[in-house]
């Protein structure tokens, strides 16, 4: 399909504060490379904005600013500056960013002013001599010589569409993974819930703006073997909403057809797989809040499982250490405190065994054996545990069975976010299966004990 970036649409999906002049560079660049560098799904394009739009604040800062007064300089670059020479730096852009981007990226010292002069451009915010070597040269241009090219709107869009194709964004954007197009954008988690966000806007801004397909009267009514851009605007939608659909390829499969008859049964609609005007106006009026509060809709919809406060858990589970059942684990955990033993069925209390069955199913699917083993998720800190609280004289959650705690090492009881492991972006996925079947991260609503997942609330 060909997206039109109109610029009326950019201006939607900028906001405000762009000027005009700007946006009709832009749009028109866009409407002459996007093609060629592959952005020709909603999907796709969306990630790509929602990184520009967080990259350039909303394409309004084609140049790095750099300007810091002596405490910004403290908190954005901690480990580059003491309290004196942040107080001798501050305010003096040339010098700070000589200083913090020297050095580096084929970058000379201090004095040579590079990191200055290849400090943030375009909408992608290319630093460092040699990715303005490397990216010139991908669109033929000498950015080396001419850094003040790279703010360029035309120049801007290809030098960032280079960038992208580069890093193989594309097949991230595919997989849905603001996560991994923010690390290799950013090599590391800036501003993630923000790029989340606006990825999620301008998604439904591009599908608002795709037009049904087809001739006659029916031509807003997709079905099997539907093809086209509006089947791939309905395929975004349903996933973004939760429901699985497979490749977002714009042919109305059985996957498909199998999410609109969930989706329907979901809202009280005749589930015939068929979309007309009621699925329609349904698919357009579900809120959404994004992927941090995705909605608890599975495959097969069993609701979640509910789990008493922690008060009421001696009545709701019954005495410590009873009711046990072995459950199977789907991939191989190691005790933490013995990494020579390996571990493949863990105790849990028989009432909150199989959704813990189900999480860790989940858990693998999505991750997948590398992935659990570097993240550490494979370390097992201990389930079942009929002890007292450590300096309290209540009950643990672990002597009924019903919490697990993953890799203490990294994630000691008193660590906050800033410490454990398990608080970074990566593990965001894993802490919502558990949460979507109603188990609680005293990490996550505590911040601390990061290493512990129960099934109670609190
Ligand atoms: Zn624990």
């Amino acid at each position: 399909m060909t997206l039109t970036i109109t610029k009326p649409l950019l201006r939607k999906i900028a906001g405000r504060r762009a000027t005009d002049k700007r946006l009709t560079e832009l749009a028109d660049a866009m409407n002459r490379h996007f093609p060629e560098y592959g952005i020709t799904t909603v999907l796709r394009a969306s990630h790509f904005f929602g990184q520009m739009i967080v990259e350039s604040g909303g394409f309004t800062v084609f140049r790095e600013n750099m300007n810091y007064s002596a405490t910004r300089l403290l908190q954005v670059f901690p480990r580059h500056f003491t309290t004196a020479q942040a107080r001798a730096y501050a305010g003096k852009p040339k010098k700070i960013a000589s200083y913090v981007y020297g050095n580096r990226g084929g970058n000379g010292a201090e004095q040579s002013g590079d990191g200055y002069r290849y400090r943030g451009a375009g909408i992608i915010h290319l630093t460092f001599k040699a990715n303005y070597r490397k990216f010139g040269q991908a669109v033929g241009v000498d950015l080396v010589a001419n850094p003040e090219k790279a703010a360029q709107s035309d120049i801007a869009v290809r030098v960032a569409l280079a960038f992208w194709k580069d890093l193989n964004l594309n097949h991230y954007a595919d997989a849905d993974e603001v996560d991994d197009v923010t690390r290799r954008i950013n090599g590391g988690y800036n501003g993630l819930q923000e790029r989340i966000k606006q990825t999620m806007r301008v998604r439904r801004i591009l599908l608002n703006g795709v037009p049904a397909q087809g001739p006659g009267p029916h031509a807003a009514m997709l079905r099997r073997k539907t093809k086209g851009p509006a089947v791939e605007a309905l395929q975004s939608r349903l996933k973004e909403l939760g429901y699985p659909v497979g490749a977002i390829d714009g042919d109305f499969g059985s996957k498909t057809e199998k999410a609109v008859k969930h989706f329907q049964r979901m809202h009280g609609l005749t589930p015939d797989g068929i979309v007309g005007p009621a699925t329609n106006a349904k698919l357009a009026n579900v809120e959404i809040s994004g992927r941090d509060d995705p909605s608890p809709i599975r495959e097969t919809p069993k609701g979640p499982a509910v789990f008493p406060r922690q008060r009421d858990v001696p009545q709701f589970y019954g005495a410590r250490g009873q009711n046990q059942r072995r459950i199977r684990l789907p991939f191989k955990m190691r005790l933490a405190w013995d990494l020579s033993k390996s571990v493949s069925r863990v105790p849990m209390h028989e009432k909150c065994a199989d959704s813990a069955e189900r999480i860790f199913k989940r858990i693998h699917e999505h991750y997948g054996d590398d992935e659990i083993k570097r993240l550490g998720i494979d370390l097992l800190g201990g389930t079942l545990n009929v002890r007292r609280i450590r300096g309290g004289a209540g009950w643990s959650m672990h002597s009924w069975g019903i919490a697990i705690d993953f890799d203490p090492a990294h994630n000691q009881l008193r660590w906050g976010r800033d410490r454990a492991r398990f608080a970074q972006p990566e593990y965001e996925q894993f802490w919502k299966f558990w949460e979507e079947e109603g188990w609680l991260s005293l990490g996550r609503s505590r911040n601390f004990d990061w290493m512990h997942v129960q099934a109670a609330r609190l």
